[in-house]
């Protein structure tokens, strides 16, 4: 049962892909909703109008930056709960930085009732075998996994599993986020389950969390059931949509290890996750522990949107 009263909730990384969706989410719930503003952006235009439309929308606006500890130390003093959303794409060797900074201010400020770091993907406690060079984001996670453990600050994961506009839009092909009308490439026989999720609705869902005693110190899987479906079955799907079948060709394992080796280095962590979801079925293939929690059990209010809805907005 969720709790009655609402949290104050800073997000951190605001203006991200995922973080803007956070916000609205968070302003949709009512809760009392703080966003970072870093000095940093400086003129990012886009990134100013954002911030300012939050403000417009009810959402406070704290100036604060990684690099002045006392600042994000007073940041996190406003609330009861702490969401990080910041990049894992484009500064993946920073993130890790960053976190441990953030959890540093949190421990010192020590009014924080619940973190939640900027994961939102795989279980990276389910990754310990990945493989090189992919295997650096769960790696990275789990240190900042342990640093918040050790400081003793209540936290929830969030494994949010694939993001729909990723792995939908390209038919669950890397490299691709708009769907082809005439050709696929299956990834293997294309029968491993993957799991997609609506980024609104992973917003919805990890706001839905923040104040609720059953995941404080778990993790929180998303894993909408009509959402669990193989690369083929999404093909399926998207075929029915446009009512023609598509052409299909496949890439071996062998084939697409091979092919990940020719790309550079932030390309091939990004298809070694492909790999592991795709190839091996990573996000399905385990069962969820009395360390974790299902999101559509536990927030059945929460009326997700579908792989068949999701995917009509590209006809
Ligand atoms: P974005 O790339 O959109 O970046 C989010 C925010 O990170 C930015 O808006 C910015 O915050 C902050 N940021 C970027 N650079 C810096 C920096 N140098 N210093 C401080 N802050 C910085 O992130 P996403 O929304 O794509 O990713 C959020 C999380 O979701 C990540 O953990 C990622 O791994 C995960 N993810 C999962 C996917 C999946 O399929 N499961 C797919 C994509 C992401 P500000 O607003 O302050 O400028």
């Amino acid at each position: 049962m969720a709790a009655a009263k609402k949290s104050k909730v800073l997000i951190v990384g605001g203006t991200g892909y995922l973080g803007k969706r956070l916000v609205r989410a968070s302003l949709a719930e009512g809760q009392e909703t703080y966003v970072l503003y870093r000095p940093e952006i400086g003129l990012d235009i886009d990134k100013v109008q954002m911030l300012l439309s939050f403000k417009q929308q009810g959402a406070r606006l704290v100036v604060a930056s990684f690099s002045d500890h006392k600042s994000l130390v007073d940041a996190v003093k406003l609330v009861d709960v702490v969401i990080c959303a910041i990049s894992g794409v484009h500064i993946r060797s920073h993130q890790i930085l960053l976190q441990l900074k953030l959890v540093d201010a949190i421990k010192e400020a020590g009014n924080v009732k619940r973190f939640l770091p900027s994961e939102f993907g795989t279980d990276p406690a389910k990754m310990e075998n990945a493989m090189e060079p992919g295997r650096v984001t769960f790696d990275d996670k789990m240190v900042v996994r342990k640093a918040i453990e050790v400081a003793g600050i209540p936290h929830t994961y969030v494994s949010a599993n694939c993001f729909a506009g990723y792995f939908l839009g390209g038919l669950c092909q890397p490299g691709h986020i708009l769907p082809s009308k005439d050709h696929v490439v299956l990834l293997g026989d294309g029968n491993q389950k993957a799991i997609y999720v609506d980024e609104d609705d992973i917003a919805m869902y990890t706001i839905k969390t923040i104040d609720d005693p059953r995941t404080l110190n778990k993790t929180l899987y998303l894993r909408p059931p009509e959402n669990i479906l193989s690369q083929r079955e999404v093909v399926q799907i998207w075929e029915k949509l446009i009512g023609k079948e598509l052409l299909k060709s496949s890439l071996s394992k062998e084939e697409f290890l091979a092919a990940m080796k020719e790309q550079d280095f932030a390309e091939q962590v990004g298809l070694t996750h492909y790999y592991h979801v795709c190839y091996e079925g990573c996000l399905t293939n385990f069962e969820i522990g009395a360390d974790g929690e299902e999101a559509s059990k536990l927030y059945p209010q929460v009326k997700y949107t579908t792989v068949v809805d999701y995917l009509q907005r590209y006809l």
